[in-house]
């Protein structure tokens, strides 16, 4: 699909890492073109305030690398900050949360390189420095969250994610924002990279706007998402 021009009847929605910004071997390890925060706010004020960002990050995390305050979906979609600058949870912490920490961390002593990220309601077991340990991390992941209701596991690109199965996903989160100002009769465009993030592309679909992936669409480039959002090229 050709990205479109964005115009200001658009609502624009965008994953950060793998879409803003290229992957690092870890996730604290990413850099931020100069240029990008500022850009994102005056696409922001073009679209009326239509800007959101679907991250599996922490929120935390996303005000540290583009600038407090924007509208956003973090922790894929467990925690929401709306354009009031309110924020609140769709999701509960999961009951073995701490249990499932002490585990994992006991494991990834075991194994160099691997990396466990404590979200609010989510943990995260990245392997991308290890993938040598990709299938045995599967089994305890899955051993881990079993029988317990109140989880699920998300893949993501070289990690597992043990999250809260009452949180939204990316989708759900586009659709909630779309229901009220000012994303409220726009033509939602979404951009994404992962595989956490094709609810949201078919959910911008499904509302008659554009899901977009990087690697479909852009080359893989987050060069060229930059550029199409930001007009650089
Ligand atoms: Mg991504």
């Amino acid at each position: 699909m050709k990205p479109p021009a964005l115009t200001p009847r658009h609502a624009l929605f965008l994953d950060i890492d793998g879409t803003l910004i290229d992957l690092a071997a870890t996730p604290d390890g990413v850099s931020v073109p100069p240029g990008l925060a500022t850009g994102l706010r005056a696409l922001r004020d073009r679209l009326g305030g239509a800007l959101a960002l679907l991250s599996g990050r922490k929120l935390t995390d996303i005000d540290r690398l583009l600038g407090p305050g924007l509208v956003c979906a973090a922790e894929h979609g467990a925690i929401l900050r709306d354009s009031d600058g309110r924020i609140h949870a769709t999701a509960q912490r999961p009951a073995a949360y701490d249990r499932w920490l002490a585990s994992l961390n006991r494991a990834a002593r075991q194994m160099p390189g691997v990396l466990i990220e404590q979200k609010e309601f989510s943990l995260t077991v990245h392997y991308r420095q290890a993938p040598e340990h990709e299938a045995e991390l599967g089994q305890l992941v899955e051993r881990l969250v079993g029988e317990n209701e109140d989880a699920v596991i998300l893949l993501a690109h070289s990690a597992f994610e043990l999250r809260p199965r009452s949180g939204n996903n990316k989708g759900e989160a586009l659709g909630g924002f779309m229901a009220s100002p000012p994303f409220k009769g726009r033509i939602p465009v979404f951009v994404g990279d992962d595989v956490t993030d094709e609810p949201a592309i078919h959910k911008a679909n499904e509302l008659g706007g554009a899901g977009l992936h990087v690697a479909r669409d852009f080359n893989g480039s987050t060069q060229m998402v930059r550029d199409w959002l930001l007009g650089a090229g």
